[in-house]
């Protein structure tokens, strides 16, 4: 009661100060001349206007490429938002925090109906485009990559892997239930020591005795493994030294994951080393079409696609928030969004966003006319994750200390980027598939 009495009687002194000074003042404006009279009014109005802006609404799809989309693709895209916006960005920056991942909105998220949006109707799939399932990749990482991550593992490389590599039998077994998320699935490609090389030489092996194989190795950061209920397996074969895909159910005997804790990016994604020991799987469930690393490789194509989309969504959401926080921000008497330094640095975010943008949307149209090469797919997974670390690194200079706060959200898109510049082929490994297609020379050692 007392802080709110003080707070009334300084107010009442500075009015009292205020009228008191208005004889000074108007004696000081009887001296002055019209034309010194309109300058001040000018600096008056200008000191208005510069401590009330009315700044614009925040874009981050300057080149509009949602028009892209049809009326009901945008209603897609809408529900994808809104549940983003009411669901994930309440609770991500704790369960970042934590290094957990937020179980109950896996039941939400079925609702939303986005697995397998290109897939055919007849296994629950909606036959839309890549480039709608490319711009919902985008409106989930600009609120959180980990959440995107997990789509991408689940909806890109787990399901991918059945529906490209698998019988008619396999997909029509495991795809319906993926879709409605019933069955949640990973993907097992790298191993401890074996990331960049993997086309070279996995160590795992599979060996076949009638119709049973029996799988053993390592593999090391394989999102979603600890919960997943299958996880591809990709083995080398012993006997004919082909690399081999497998649905292994994660209780299998002889399989165990073991979370790996210590992240700096993506900490709501659950990597997992995965340890196998003798692991019986049978015949029915190797991947049908899977014959070489080249089947592995068609897999991989298309979610490197799908990662060029996370980094830019990384990206936007890095710029749309730091650009309010811009506006919000004073200094010296303004926001710090009028400084024009501030503006050249947001000007140079923008301008390398609305590229990628406008990049990746033509990937996915060659994604959906059939003729997106492999190299495209590098480039573009380059381009946009150079430009995302390049954004999210101004994002967090322009937030000065604030910036390096996981709360202010900007930090967690900066770490976060570093894992999608290095996951899905590193930038110097689609580089070198770009370098191969232009060049005609393979520089991979
Ligand atoms: C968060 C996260 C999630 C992941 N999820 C999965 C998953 O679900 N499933 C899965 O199978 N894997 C997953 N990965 C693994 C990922 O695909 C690998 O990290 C990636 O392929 C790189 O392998 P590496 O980390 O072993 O790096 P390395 O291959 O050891 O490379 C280290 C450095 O050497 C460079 N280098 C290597 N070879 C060459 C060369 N020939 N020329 C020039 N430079 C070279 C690389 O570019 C890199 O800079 C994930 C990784 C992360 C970080």
């Amino acid at each position: 009661m007392k802080d709110a009495f003080d707070k009334v009687e300084d107010k009442s002194k500075k009015d009292l100060n205020l009228i008191k000074s208005i004889p000074a003042m108007l004696s000081f404006l009887s001296d002055l001349d019209d034309d010194e009279v309109l300058m001040w009014l000018d600096q008056a109005r200008k000191i208005k206007k510069r401590r009330t802006p009315k700044f614009p609404p925040i874009n981050g799809d300057f080149y509009d490429t949602r028009e892209y989309l049809n009326a009901d693709e945008k209603l897609v895209l809408d529900s994808v938002r809104r549940f983003m916006i009411e669901e994930i960005e309440p609770i991500a920056t704790e369960y970042w925090m934590k290094g957990e991942f937020p179980f109950q909105i896996i039941e939400k998220m079925k609702r939303l109906n986005i697995m397998g949006l290109t897939y055919n109707k007849n296994l629950g799939g909606q036959e839309r485009s890549n480039l709608l399932e490319g711009m919902v990749g985008e409106e989930i990482a600009r609120i959180d990559v980990s959440i995107c991550t997990f789509f991408g593992v689940h909806a890109g490389l787990a399901m991918n892997s059945v529906y490209h590599c698998g019988s008619p039998e396999q997909i029509e077994e495991f795809i319906p239930p993926m879709i409605a998320m019933e069955k949640i699935g990973a993907f097992g490609l790298t191993e401890p020591e074996v990331g960049s090389a993997a086309s070279m030489g996995l160590t795992t092996t599979c060996k076949r005795e009638g119709d049973t194989w029996t799988i053993n190795g390592e593999k090391k950061w394989i999102g979603n493994a600890t919960f997943a209920d299958i996880i591809i397996i990709w083995a080398k074969d012993e006997d004919d030294h082909q690399v081999k895909g497998f649905i292994v159910d994660r209780n299998t005997n002889g399989l165990e994951t073991e979370k790996i804790e210590d992240k700096m990016s993506l900490r709501i994604v659950q990597n997992a080393i995965i340890r196998m020991k003798n692991v019986k799987v049978s015949e029915e469930r190797r991947l049908q079409r899977a014959n070489s690393f080249k089947d592995t490789a068609r897999v991989l194509k298309m979610t490197r696609a799908g990662v060029a989309w996370q980094a830019v969504g990384c990206a936007r959401g890095a710029y749309e928030h730091t650009l309010d926080y811009t506006m919000k921000r004073r200094q010296f008497d303004r926001p710090i969004a009028g400084f024009q330094m501030t503006q050249d640095l947001l000007s140079q975010m923008l301008s390398q966003l609305t590229a990628m943008q406008c990049m990746v949307a033509r990937l996915s149209s060659l994604q959906d006319q059939g003729s997106m090469s492999d190299e495209q797919a590098s480039l573009a997974k380059v381009f946009c994750t150079v430009g995302c670390r390049t954004i999210t690194s101004m994002s967090r200079e322009l937030m000065g200390a604030n910036g390096i706060l996981i709360s202010n959200k900007v930090a967690r898109f900066l770490g976060d980027a570093e894992a999608l510049y290095s996951y899905e082929g590193t930038k110097q490994i689609n580089s070198l598939v770009v370098g191969r297609a232009i060049t005609g020379l393979s520089a991979f050692v």
